[in-house]
């Protein structure tokens, strides 16, 4: 079964073609193809890149429109240098990360106008991301005819979550506007977790695993015996960790406070705690870790705050999911800072000692997954390479396998 994940943004597409003829077993399988379009760098045109048959190419076409785009892209599968596929009827579905499947979709579904009806319901819910991901279903539908489309959400592992853990403590109100806890990055934490469990060669079902999701978007997942019991990200994914450019949970009257006092609007908040808050907004300099850590090293005092400011949360948010896991089998940190940062595992595991975790000395970052506690460790400490669109390409191949 050939598959075409599409993982649609506001500005930004990646996309990738996964063969699982041979089932769906392979731990961590490499795509036949990969494409990504990048809108971001000049204005009315997009960049192209493609990788397949051990060859790469990059364009920068005059194509504003996202569908032409797109079509653009499916056609390196079967065209040119990176051509994997005799003819487009070689897919057999396409896999669509969506980022917000409110509190009807818990799990992955075949879309049809119902599903399509209902993404668009939730826009309010996902406003930067909902859109783009209907519009990406709505382009394929169009290049590709009746291919079997799947809708895998990102909200979906969390959605078993405890009404305790999901619960605002607002007006009760909120509960039926659908105000509530949803959380995000769940189909990473999934995937990571289930690693995290065949790497510890036990049973996911019999085991507390905390999940760190530490790329630009930070969030944390209590997940126990395989069930996400709480996360950080709420609401929106603005809650929880301080992140890139997000500040993460903040006292809410500070907005009050800068409504009243500073006269901000609904948008200038979006933009501040959205675009210039985290370690961009702290350290003044950028929302990259890397680019934050090097001026720490220079002696930057607001660089090495927004570090400081960033462990100090991360610490206290692990903290509170270890609460919620009440026990703690394995530590899995993963994303761009979480597969590639050893003294971000130290500093985010030190306090956590006193539960018997303990790291091996000498730590360095591997392509592969790899097991960073020491041997006699109380906790495992995993560093997982997360695998979303093979996830989406699993979750979507297991659906259609189901209805058959
Ligand atoms: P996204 O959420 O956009 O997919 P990524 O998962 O790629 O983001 O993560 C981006 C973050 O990972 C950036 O803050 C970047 O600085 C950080 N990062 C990448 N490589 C390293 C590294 N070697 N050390 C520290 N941080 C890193």
């Amino acid at each position: 079964m050939k598959i075409l994940v599409l993982n649609a943004g506001s500005s930004s597409h990646k996309s990738c073609l996964f063969d699982l003829s041979q089932g769906a077993e392979d731990a961590t399988p490499q795509p036949l193809w990969r494409a990504a379009l990048d809108w971001t760098h000049q204005q009315g045109k997009v960049e192209l890149s493609a990788s397949g048959a051990g060859e790469s190419i990059q364009q920068v076409l005059p194509i504003a429109d996202k569908a032409e785009g797109l079509e653009a892209m499916v056609k390196t599968l079967v065209e040119g240098p990176t051509q994997v596929l005799e003819s487009l009827s070689d897919i057999d579905a396409v896999g669509h990360r969506v980022v917000h499947g409110g509190r009807e979709y818990i799990d992955s579904v075949r879309i049809d106008n119902q599903v399509k009806a209902a993404i668009q319901r939730l826009i309010p819910l996902a406003p930067a991301h909902n859109p783009a991901n209907l519009q990406g279903i709505e382009a394929m539908e169009g290049i590709l005819g009746h291919v079997p489309q799947v809708a895998v959400f990102d909200t979906a592992f969390h959605a078993r979550m405890p009404e305790a853990a999901a619960t605002y403590p607002g007006p009760y109100a909120w509960i039926e506007q659908g105000i509530r806890r949803y959380g995000f990055h769940g189909i990473s934490h999934q995937y990571v977790a289930q690693r995290a469990a065949d790497l510890m060669g036990q049973d996911i079902a019999s085991l507390k695993i905390l999940t760190c999701h530490l790329g630009n978007g930070c969030s944390l997942a209590a997940v126990k015996n395989g069930v996400c019991v709480d996360t950080t990200m709420g609401f929106t994914p603005l809650d929880g960790l301080m992140m890139g450019s997000r500040s993460g949970s903040v006292d809410p009257g500070i907005l009050i406070y800068l409504m009243r006092q500073e006269g901000y609007t609904a948008d200038q908040l979006d933009q501040l705690l959205n675009k210039e808050s985290g370690l961009k907004g702290l350290s003044g300099r950028s929302n990259d870790m890397r680019a934050v850590a090097e001026a720490m090293e220079q002696g930057d005092a607001q660089a090495k705050l927004a570090i400081e400011v960033f462990i100090h949360r991360l610490r206290r948010e692990m903290g509170a999911m270890i609460a919620s896991l009440g026990g703690l089998d394995g530590v899995v940190f993963t994303a761009g800072m979480g597969e590639n940062s050893p003294p971000l595992w130290q500093q985010a595991c030190e306090p956590f000692e006193f539960l018997g975790l303990q790291l091996k000395p000498d730590l360095s970052r591997t392509k592969d997954d790899q097991d960073i506690a020491a041997a006699d460790s109380a906790v495992r400490v995993l560093v997982v390479h997360t695998q979303e669109e093979w996830a989406i390409a699993q979750a979507c191949h297991d659906l259609l396998q189901q209805a058959t």
